[in-house]
This record gives C-alpha cells, sequence and structure tokens, in this order.
C-alpha cells in the first residue's frame, strides 16, 4: 500500500464555503440554529476542523416541520401543474452539473472519499436522479378498477396517487449528496415537502444542494435541510406528530429507533439499513474479470457502503488464486487524501469508524483469522485503514456476522451450491449479493435462491436511477429508486361510485 501525495488545488468557492459557518435551510431563510450552537465537520484525512455548521435540535425541527407542513398543506407546491413541478427538478439537475466540480470537491473534502469517485460516482448519480425522478413527476398515475361483485357497469371506480405529505428524511455519511438526491427527488417528483437531517459528519454537500433548490425555484418550506446530530434533531424528526413519513438510511440498529420513535403518530416508514452481502465466485467464473470485480465490490468507497461485498465465497478449485488476485490488487491501492489525485482510497469518516472498524479487525485475528494482506490502521494521521482480506474464518466469527463498514472482506472456499446458498442466506441481513459463473442457467438459479434485494451477475455495484433497490430482512422496508420508491411517497385513495 503506497501512500499518495500531493493535493489538487481547491476551487475557491469551495474554500470560501468551508471558511464560514455554515447555516440552515428552514422556509427559504438561511438561519442560526435557534440555540445558537454550531458543531465542527472535520476532514477525515487530517482529523483537523473543516467547517462549522449549525446545529440543528428540537426546536429547528419543529419550526422546519411548520414550513414544510404549510408548504405542504397551504403552500403553492401542490398547486403547481406536475409538469412545473417536472421542470424545477429538471433545473435543479442541470444547476447540480454546472456545479459538479465544487460539490465533488467538498465531497472530498467533508466525507474524503478520493475526489475521482465523487466526480464520476457521486455527483452524476445525483445529477441523473433528479432528472430520472423529473420525469416522474408528470407520469405517477391510478387505475380504474372493474368492481368485482357489484355486477358489470353498475359502478365507476378508481384510484388516486396523492403525496404522502410532510417527509422526514435521515441520510449517513457515505455517500452523502447521492443519498439526499435519493431521498429528495422521488419525494418532489410524488409532490410531498421535506425536512432533511444530513449526518453530522457529512452536512456540507447537502447544504450546498439547498442553495441551488432556493435558486432552482422550488418553493419556501418545500425542501428544509436541518443538520444536526442524530439523538437530537433525527430523533425530533422521527418522533414528530406532523411528520406523515420517514425515510431513513444507516444502521439497523438506528432503523429500529426509527420504527419506535414513529410509531407515536404511525407515520409511515421506509428503511435503507445495513448489509453483509455475499458474493459468490464459481470455478467455471471468468477469473480474470472476477478478481477485480471482488476486489471493488468491497474496497470501493473504502468498504463504507451498505451493500458491500463482505463475504466472499469462492469454489475451492479458484480459491487461492482469486483470494491471491484480491490480495495483489488491495495491496496496490493508493491510500491517501482524498483530494490528491493518485488516490484509490481514502481514509474512514471517522476517529469512530476508524475504532470500529479495527475493532473488527482484533475481534478477527482473536478468534484465529488471517489477513493475507492488510489488517490494520494505516498511518498515524487520519482514519486510514489497509485493506484487509481475511481467511480462516468461520460462520460464527463476528468478522463474518456483523457488518464491519470498512475495507475488510473474509474469503471463505465453498464445494457444494446448497451449502453455499445457505451460507450466503445464513444473515440476518438480505441487502445485495453478486454472482460470478460463466453458466447463466446456475447464475438465475442461484440468484433466484438468494434472499437479497439486489443480484448482481458478473457484476457488482451497478447501481441506477431506474434500478429499485432495498433489502430483505433487516436491511430494510421498501425500495429506493426505479418507479417502486413512488409507493414511498404515494398514498393510494379509491374512489367509486355509482353509475347505473
Ligand atoms: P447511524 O447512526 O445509523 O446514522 C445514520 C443517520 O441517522 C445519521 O444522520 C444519524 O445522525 C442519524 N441518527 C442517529 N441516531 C439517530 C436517532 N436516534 N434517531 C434519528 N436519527 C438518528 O450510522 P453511524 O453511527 O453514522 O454509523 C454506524 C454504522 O451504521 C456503520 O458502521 C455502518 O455499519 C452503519 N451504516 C450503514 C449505512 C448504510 O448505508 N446502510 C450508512 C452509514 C452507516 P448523526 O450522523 O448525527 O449521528
Ligand atoms: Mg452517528
Amino acid at each position: 500500500m503506497a501512500t499518495a501525495t500531493q493535493a489538487v488545488t481547491l476551487d475557491q468557492n469551495v474554500a470560501r464555503y468551508v471558511a464560514k459557518p455554515r447555516k440552515m435551510l428552514i422556509n427559504g431563510q438561511w438561519v442560526d440554529a435557534a440555540s445558537g450552537k454550531t458543531f465542527p465537520t472535520y476532514n477525515p484525512a487530517t482529523g483537523d476542523v473543516l467547517a462549522q455548521v449549525a446545529e440543528g435540535d428540537r426546536e429547528d425541527i419543529n419550526r422546519a416541520v411548520d414550513a414544510a407542513r404549510a408548504a405542504f398543506d397551504q403552500g403553492p407546491w401542490r398547486k403547481l401543474s406536475h409538469s412545473e413541478r417536472s421542470r424545477m427538478m429538471w433545473k435543479l439537475a442541470d444547476l447540480v452539473e454546472k456545479h459538479a466540480e465544487e460539490f465533488a470537491q467538498l465531497e472530498s473534502l467533508d466525507n474524503s472519499k478520493p475526489l475521482t469517485i465523487a466526480r464520476v460516482a457521486d455527483v452524476p448519480g445525483t445529477v441523473d436522479m433528479f432528472r430520472y425522478m423529473a420525469g416522474w413527476a408528470t407520469k405517477i398515475e391510478g387505475n380504474t378498477i372493474p368492481l368485482s361483485a357489484q355486477g358489470n357497469g353498475k359502478f365507476l371506480a378508481y384510484t388516486l396517487r396523492e403525496p404522502v405529505g410532510v417527509v422526514g428524511q435521515i441520510i449517513p455519511w457515505n455517500f452523502p449528496l447521492l443519498m439526499a438526491a435519493w431521498k429528495l427527488a422521488p419525494a418532489l417528483a410524488a409532490g410531498c415537502c421535506v425536512v432533511l437531517k444530513p449526518a453530522e459528519q457529512t452536512p456540507l454537500t447537502a447544504l450546498l444542494l439547498g442553495e441551488l433548490i432556493q435558486e432552482a425555484g422550488i418553493p419556501d418550506g418545500v425542501v428544509n435541510v436541518v443538520p444536526g446530530y442524530g439523538e437530537t434533531a433525527g430523533a425530533a424528526l422521527a418522533a414528530h406528530p406532523k411528520v406523515d413519513k420517514v425515510a431513513f438510511t444507516g444502521s439497523t440498529e438506528v432503523g429500529k429507533l426509527i420504527v419506535q420513535a414513529a410509531a407515536g403518530n404511525l407515520k409511515k416508514v421506509s428503511l435503507e439499513l445495513g448489509g453483509k452481502s455475499p458474493n459468490l465466485v464459481f470455478d467455471d467464473a471468468d477469473i480474470e474479470r472476477t478478481i477485480p470485480g471482488a476486489a471493488m465490490a468491497i474496497f470501493f468507497n473504502h468498504g463504507q457502503c451498505c451493500c458491500a461485498g463482505s463475504r466472499l465465497y469462492v469454489e475451492s478449485k479458484q480459491f487461492d488464486k482469486v483470494v491471491d488476485g484480491v490480495s495483489q490488487i488491495a495491496s496496490k491501492i493508493k491510500i491517501g487524501s482524498g483530494l490528491e489525485p493518485a488516490t484509490d482510497m481514502g481514509p474512514l469518516v471517522s476517529q469512530e469508524q476508524l475504532n470500529r472498524v479495527c475493532g473488527y479487525l482484533e475481534s478477527g485475528f482473536a478468534e484465529g483469522a488471517k489477513a493475507t494482506v492488510g489488517g490494520k490502521r494505516h498511518g498515524e494521521r487520519g482514519y486510514f485503514v489497509e485493506p484487509t482480506v481475511l481467511v480462516n474464518t468461520n460462520e460464527r466469527m463476528k468478522v463474518v456476522r456483523e457488518e464491519i463498514f470498512g475495507p475488510v472482506v473474509t474469503a471463505t472456499p465453498f464445494k457444494d451450491i446448497d451449502d453455499l446458498v445457505a451460507k450466503a442466506n445464513d444473515t440476518e441481513y438480505g441487502l445485495a449479493a453478486g454472482v460470478w459463473t460463466r453458466d447463466i442457467a446456475k447464475a438465475h438459479r442461484v440468484a433466484s435462491m438468494l434472499k437479497a434485494g439486489t443480484v448482481w451477475i458478473n457484476c457488482y455495484n451497478v447501481f441506477d436511477a431506474a434500478l429499485p433497490f432495498g433489502g430483505y430482512k433487516q436491511s430494510g422496508w421498501g425500495r429506493e429508486m426505479g418507479h417502486e420508491v413512488l409507493e414511498l411517497y404515494t398514498e393510494v385513495k379509491a374512489v367509486c361510485l355509482p353509475i347505473s
């Protein structure tokens, strides 16, 4: 593992953006927290404070919910034509594209993902999501329904799909801007109003997006962005009696707290939670393609992906070759600050995540796992961890059972397909899985047996605004993206009348 050097020159707008304390967006105004408090966001490559941000709390959430409520119940948003709403979303996408480099740099500073990745994945993915969902704004339809027991032609019955109302959205730090887009775009397409709480570690790009939301002409109060801590601002939003729905992405542990908090007014809940996704390599796979695919499945975004292919199962004959190949790739990954052009992998997002991932490594070694590459913290400054491949693991170890959320993969050989599928499914999660084989019938058969919301065959980490994404089991409730996501942001109303 080499260390990359030489950072890119910071865009002047980005330098200016982080130099001033950032306010929160409530009812179209940039305001301080009611308490006057701010909190720091850090540069994970150095641990230094990057910017100060208004610290939203219960009172700010109350103000933001009131603004969203008024915008939804009385405001212009619902009265706009669907095509007007669509046009504003399209304009927002254009504005994000225009400011793409600023977003990429700001994301790279706040989260420390490689700038190259932010440029090709996070920012274009955000633009695509707003454009794709802008198209849906004009295509949300009901059905006409022939009643089953009333006699033909006696009733006219139809359904309307209406916006669910005021939505609280709570997002994580691994793809801060993109997660904001995954949440905001379908909500806006459906005609909802939103209070968005970004993660404490990475609030900056969601706030910059707030500026463009205003520039796009989206009316005041339709989108409110309240940065703050989960236990205070997040919890207040999830529990708020005037919020109709909460959409959450993050840990399964906090997902359960969201469900409890939502019970007070039985608001609708959608959850995008953790994973421990199996990546299955058969003997007959195209190994030259599989090895980089399996490495990317775990090391992309430093392993901080809910769908990371963190359990690699390889059919016995190819086990050594695949483990060796993935380990070699890991050993060549350049670790450094996200803003250094040569960097392949940045630091983890925080000291907390560094401690957590290193804790898993120690527990794995204590239980008998061995590292073929990596296995420890990289350097002494910043939150870097070496990309790691663990072998000699078994199904009882914490490193095999629990989500590590870092660049750590366990590799296990298998002989028998039924045993493989049982092992792959032996997890409380069910977010994603990978299958690598040239035998297409086998690939489809295995795909049908896996309990996962996404199965990638001979590829991994392929996302598209049109492709639904979400989890089985404790990986979540509901599907984001695709037309399926509209179900999360709409209510169905059945209307019927006698016509004879
Ligand atoms: P987390 O606590 O689940 O954070 C996700 C979001 O929920 C953040 O905005 C967080 O705010 C907020 N939150 C925290 N406690 C809350 C509460 N009681 N009520 C309402 N909102 C609350 O995740 P984390 O602590 O950042 O990371 C811990 C682990 O979660 C990771 O190691 C990883 O395993 C998992 N994770 C999964 C995903 C995913 O995409 N599935 C993403 C991130 C993390 P604050 O940021 O202010 O705490
Ligand atoms: Mg947290």
